[in-house]
């Protein structure tokens, strides 16, 4: 007599690696554990908790890239500083030069 094997599909979890034969499959072709009684709570539930993480990783990049933003700006506006700082000095030092090469008033092109 032949024993009957009654084959129960488990496949394994690409959350948290468990096999499980209460899943849910995605479109892209990942799976997840989902236990659940319809009108109650999940007892497990990998795929929301893949979404979440996708999710919080999503702000988190989101708040870096937003701090990144932040940090050239002030960068920028720094260096902008720099510049007008720098300026009056240069403008003197291009008042001198003009008045060394005889340059007239009129065609003085100060910064
Ligand atoms: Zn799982």
């Amino acid at each position: 007599m032949r024993k009957k094997r009654t084959r129960i599909i488990a496949p394994k979890c690409d959350w948290c690696g468990e096999h499980n034969q209460y899943f849910v499959a995605t479109a892209n072709k990942k799976i997840f554990c989902r236990e659940q009684y319809i009108g109650q709570e999940p007892i497990k539930d990998c795929h929301t908790q893949y979404l979440n993480h996708l999710k919080e990783q999503h702000v988190l990049k989101q708040r870096l890239q937003q701090e990144e933003q932040i940090r050239l700006q002030k960068e920028k506006e720094e260096r902008q500083k720099e510049k007008i700082k720098a300026a009056p000095a240069l403008n003197e030092k291009l008042k001198e030069l003009y008045e060394k090469l005889g340059v007239k008033k009129s065609k003085q092109t100060y910064l």
